[in-house]
């Protein structure tokens, strides 16, 4: 069966055909069968566990399976020391340049430090970042520097996000349903509605991005 549904991010093992995601795994626990993305988050920074963390990065990331970097990124609402998140990120960052492999990031309030890292690495692999919702003006901004939207549950409600889908080209997005209790069909429904075409349309869309930057 020719998969339907793309999930470019996710923390729930998927067996239906129909669809093909991401699984997001956390170095150093059980590795799946699925494909997956694997990275160090930025929440579960240890500084006594970095160095066996991407060690198994490392040992993983050439499988067939591992379609990305991440999630990681930079974090301002938590505890864990800025410098040091800058510090992973950029390990990270250069483990997907060697590796070629695109990264999935997670970034709360720290958009402008994320900026001034790709400029200053000038990475030639895709960023993606995940879980986006914020407004259109930092959509243009990321957009303008090369980076990809993953956007998930929160365009059900989100007014912000909204707009953001229905100003912005579907070729520089992907959906997800990240810990989220939505199915991927729910995120491809509402994003259809927003665009105002079919669903067809919007699958074809979406899969060809999704196939344009990971590599199946
Ligand atoms: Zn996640």
């Amino acid at each position: 069966m020719e998969p339907q549904f793309y999930d470019t991010h996710t923390h729930t093992v998927q067996e239906d055909p129909a669809i093909i995601s991401i699984y997001n795994q956390y170095p150093n626990s059980k590795i799946n069968s699925t494909y997956f993305s694997i990275g160090i988050h930025p929440w579960y920074i240890n500084q006594g566990q970095i160095e066996n963390d991407l060690q198994c990065i490392h040992k993983n990331i050439s499988s067939k399976k591992c379609l990305a970097i991440g999630e990681c990124g930079l974090d301002k609402k938590i505890d864990i020391n800025f410098e040091l998140q800058v510090e992973v990120l950029q390990q990270q960052i250069e483990i997907s340049e060697k590796y070629e492999k695109p990264v999935l990031l997670h970034c709360v309030k720290s958009y402008n430090e994320l900026l001034a890292i790709k400029k200053q690495r000038k990475p030639k692999q895709k960023w993606i970042v995940h879980g986006y919702h914020k407004n259109i003006h930092l959509a243009r901004e990321l957009l303008r520097n090369g980076i990809v939207l993953s956007v998930g549950a929160s365009l059900l409600k989100n007014k912000n996000l909204q707009e953001v889908v229905r100003s912005i080209d579907t070729e520089n997005f992907l959906l997800e349903t990240d810990n989220t209790a939505y199915s991927i069909q729910d995120i491809y429904y509402k994003f259809a509605a927003l665009k105002g075409k079919n669903i067809t349309e919007i699958q074809t869309e979406i899969n060809y991005n999704f196939n344009n930057i990971f590599t199946l």
